[in-house]
């Protein structure tokens, strides 16, 4: 008997038939006699649905009640997809996240899980219960309702399966695993048998949503071993683990494409020390998450000024935006530039560590695609590129092919 974490996100539980199939899919475990907790998303469409009717009546929505609202999405499927066990006669029970005791910070839509006490869990699991438990949100100390941040369900997973000491756990997609790049863009990538903690995390974060980055960085933490595969067949997944001596064989374990980033330029920042610090201290009290920033040479005479570049989150820009303008006035910078018209583009693998000429390598195939390169940044296991975001798939297909084939 062994204690298995499954995770179904949004595409497996997307219809009344997705969830009986996720039912039966679940019943089939329950009935060799595991115990199994379910963690499941909104249905396919919902999450993004209500962030649309919420910024319908307002262009910059409390935060608070986002999470109030966004919260509902996964009440709905847990309900259901207990119904759909107690149809096949199994016992289930569903159970919102503070149900579940995942408490976390206060921070609205990007809350972080502080601690779980999973007791009601477990004493549903020790009645013979499938206990379905609602992805994405979590309570404060104070009882506010938060949510984890996009694809946050991947994190209330992982993080059940560490606090509960699960055997197993199995992250359920649309999906046969974690490729070497985005199935649906580019044809030709391969099914990836394992991949480590690091170059998941590097993709997931550089836009291979496969995977919500903070479920990556909580399973590393924790040594959570878990599996990605397919709700709609049975065939084995990709194992995210440790990483072993023989993975640094492969110079590049994947290529992602952010499409969900912008990027806001100031212009004449007058260039002087405490500017940089004023600038990213308040986008910081104001939870944006700033990624790749380039500052230029400074030019003028008198008083000498520079370009800031700096690339946020889609979903931050007007947030941004709002801290930056609040800031004009004490900086003096002349004009602030924001476009979204931005793609990242980036290559993964801790092979880089000890391979070189792989940046010339990159640089060449953009340029062969006739692609213009807007910034770079670079980590030990990853190159990144901002390009403009038309031609982000083609870069992505040509990168591909030189790089993996
Ligand atoms: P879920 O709703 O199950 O959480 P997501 O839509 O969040 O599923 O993630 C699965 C999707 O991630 C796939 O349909 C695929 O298009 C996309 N994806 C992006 N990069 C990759 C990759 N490297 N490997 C596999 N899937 C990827
Ligand atoms: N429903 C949430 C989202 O769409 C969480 C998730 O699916 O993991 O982001
Ligand atoms: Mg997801």
């Amino acid at each position: 008997m062994a204690l298995i974490v499954q995770k179904y996100g949004g595409t497996s539980v997307a219809n009344p038939e997705r969830i009986k199939n996720v039912a039966k899919r679940v019943a089939k475990y329950h009935s060799r006699g595991d115990q199994v907790v379910v963690i499941v998303s909104a249905m396919s469409g919902v999450t993004d649905g209500l962030i649309k009717l919420a910024k319908d009546i307002s262009p910059l929505p409390n935060e608070r009640e986002m999470d109030m609202l966004l919260a509902t999405g996964e009440q709905q499927t847990i309900a259901l997809t207990a119904i759909a066990l107690q149809t096949l006669n199994v016992p289930a029970v569903s159970l919102t996240g503070a149900q579940a005791g995942i408490v976390t910070d206060g921070v609205h839509t990007k809350a972080k899980i502080d601690n779980i006490t999973p007791k009601k869990v477990r004493e549903f699991l020790k009645k013979g219960s499938v206990v379905i438990v609602a992805g994405f949100q979590g309570e404060t100390p104070e009882g506010q309702i938060t949510t984890l941040g996009r694809g946050g369900s991947d994190l209330t997973a992982i993080a059940l399966a560490a606090a509960l000491k699960a055997d197993l756990c199995e992250i359920y997609t649309d999906v046969d695993g974690v490729y070497t790049a985005d199935p649906r863009i580019v044809p030709g990538a391969k099914k990836l048998q394992e991949i480590s903690y690091d170059e998941m995390l590097e993709l997931a974060s550089l836009g291979a949503k496969v995977m919500q980055s903070r479920s990556v960085e909580f399973a590393k933490k924790f040594g959570v071993v878990f599996e990605v595969r397919s709700s709609l067949n049975e065939n084995p997944g990709t194992i995210v683990k440790e990483e072993t001596k023989s993975m640094e064989a492969v110079v590049v374990r994947g290529v992602a494409l952010d499409k969900n980033q912008a990027k806001i330029t100031l212009v004449a920042v007058p260039d002087k020390p405490g500017v940089a610090a004023r600038i990213f201290k308040a986008l910081g009290n104001a939870t944006v998450n700033v990624d790749m920033i380039v500052q230029n040479i400074s030019h003028g005479s008198g008083t000498p000024a520079t370009d800031l570049s700096f690339t946020v989150e889609k979903a931050d820009l007007l947030k941004a935006q709002k801290v930056i303008e609040g800031l004009k006035k004490e900086l003096n910078f002349s004009k602030v530039i924001a476009t979204e018209k931005i793609g990242k583009l980036s290559i993964v693998g801790v092979g880089m560590k000890s391979h070189t000429g792989v940046a010339a390598k990159l640089f060449e195939s953009l340029s062969q695609t006739g692609l213009n390169i807007d910034m770079i940044s670079t980590s030990e296991i990853k190159i990144s590129v901002v390009i403009d975001l038309a031609m982000g798939e083609a870069a992505m297909k040509a990168v591909h092919a030189a790089f993996i084939g």
